[in-house]
């Protein structure tokens, strides 16, 4: 048995960066994940695009805070993760787009983020090459940006460790330490099986479930039923080619052939293009199997967007999960019936943009009963919230 202040359960996009601002904070932690290594879950299938441009309150201060860690990571810790300050921009081909693109710019702006609707000429110099029949205009944010979802990991794992965290590997929760009874229940540690196919078990005055796919599994544990429920996506890599490309572009606009609904692709800190699309029906589950569908249809959209993209090489696609809630909305603070307990999940789409806001909250949310953001906002994203009224314009 080990004693602890704090567990994470998960070394992923939302586990790390809480694991780091809670070891910052002086706090004893411990974080067990079941794979081998950090970031092995979904944080490595992100393309790494990271904004705060979302018509979600706390999501857009959630996502500041994101900006703000992974902006100035190099100057506070001397580590390159790729970060990319290239912004996003968001092309508008029809009425529809532009409008819902138009219509989320007021709380954008009335929570401090630089963007603005460009017209068409001005997004044809931001996409070098973009088709510009029909191109209506688009919004364009500079302080968004991109970074490397497996060097920021890594970088989180080694900063965590030099402030004392430890790290238990291959080991798998397998249950939730509780004390009292059902309505008043405390949750005050883990318990495990390791490689050896031991168990353990590890106490601590607080636990964070950031166990991304797998968080609706752990929550059961300690009897909360919150549905986070994954769906697949593609995504793939170029060779790298000469930088041309600064912002990451979202097209939302639904696909020709009826298989993707958006796309979005930019070019990373290398060089390589980086893609990935939303396919118009949902593939429920966790087979993480490549299809023979994707390249096809995202080479044809890419090309069509961009007709020099047809010389790219690609070197490589892969399948992840988005840890989906209903509303697109994380889920993130305690539930009041299960004390001890703290929630980093429900990510969807976005859980690299959101980890260290999320785990900046988390840390102070433990150490001294707040969050950093604004408290209004915070309690949007609590576990306790209709799920039924659907939030997020751009999830
Ligand atoms: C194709 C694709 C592109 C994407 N692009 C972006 C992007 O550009 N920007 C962005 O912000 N997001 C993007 N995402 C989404 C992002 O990858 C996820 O939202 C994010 O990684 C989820 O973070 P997480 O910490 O919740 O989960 P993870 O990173 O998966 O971490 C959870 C960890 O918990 C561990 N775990 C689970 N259960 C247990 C258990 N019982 N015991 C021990 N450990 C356990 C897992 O092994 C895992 O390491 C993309 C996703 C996909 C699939």
């Amino acid at each position: 048995m080990t004693e602890h202040d704090v567990i994470v359960i998960g070394a992923g996009s939302v586990g790390l960066p809480t694991a780091y601002f809670l070891a910052e904070a002086g706090m004893k932690v411990l974080v067990v994940d079941e794979l081998a290594s950090s970031g092995q879950g979904q944080n490595k299938s992100a393309i790494g695009g990271v904004r705060a441009t979302h018509s979600d309150p706390a999501k857009i201060l959630l996502c500041s805070q994101s900006l703000g860690v992974f902006s100035t990571w190099k100057e506070r810790t001397g580590t390159d993760i790729g970060w990319k300050a290239g912004g996003y921009c968001f092309p508008a081909f029809r009425e529809r787009e532009e409008k819902a693109l138009r219509g989320i710019l007021p709380v954008q702006r009335a929570h401090g983020l630089d963007i603005d609707w460009c017209e068409a000429d001005r997004i044809g110099r931001l996409v070098p090459g973009i088709e510009t029949r029909g191109l209506l205009g688009g919004t364009f944010s500079p302080d968004d940006g991109q970074v490397s979802p497996l060097l920021a990991a890594e970088s989180f794992t080694n900063e965590a460790r030099r402030l004392g965290a430890e790290f238990r590997f291959r080991e798998s929760v397998t249950g939730l330490v509780t004390e009292g009874e059902r309505g008043s229940l405390a949750v005050v540690g883990v318990r495990t099986r390791g490689p050896d196919g031991k168990a353990h078990e590890h106490r601590a005055a607080a636990v964070v479930n950031a166990a991304g796919a797998h968080a609706s599994g752990i929550c059961s544990m300690a009897g909360l039923d919150i549905p986070v429920l994954p769906d697949s996506h593609e995504a793939g890599i170029s060779a790298p080619v000469r930088p041309f490309l600064g912002p990451l572009v979202v097209d939302l606009r639904p696909g020709p052939d009826g298989r993707t609904s958006n796309f979005y692709f930019g070019q990373n800190s290398e060089g390589q293009v980086i893609f990935c699309y939303t396919p118009a029906r949902i593939f429920p589950g966790e087979d993480r199997r490549s299809t023979g569908e994707f390249m096809p249809t995202v080479a044809r959209r890419l090309v069509d967007l961009i007709p020099r993209f047809r010389n790219l090489t690609v070197r490589r696609i892969w399948r992840g999960l988005y840890p989906m809630t209903a509303d697109g909305v994380p889920v993130i603070g305690m539930d009041p019936c299960v004390e001890g307990l703290y929630l980093g999940i429900g990510m969807c789409g976005q859980g690299l943009m959101l980890g260290p806001g999320v785990g900046m909250n988390l840390a102070s949310l433990i150490t001294t009963g707040s969050p950093s953001i604004d408290g209004e906002a915070f309690d949007a994203l609590s576990p306790g919230r209709d799920f039924t009224c659907g939030r997020e314009v751009l999830k």
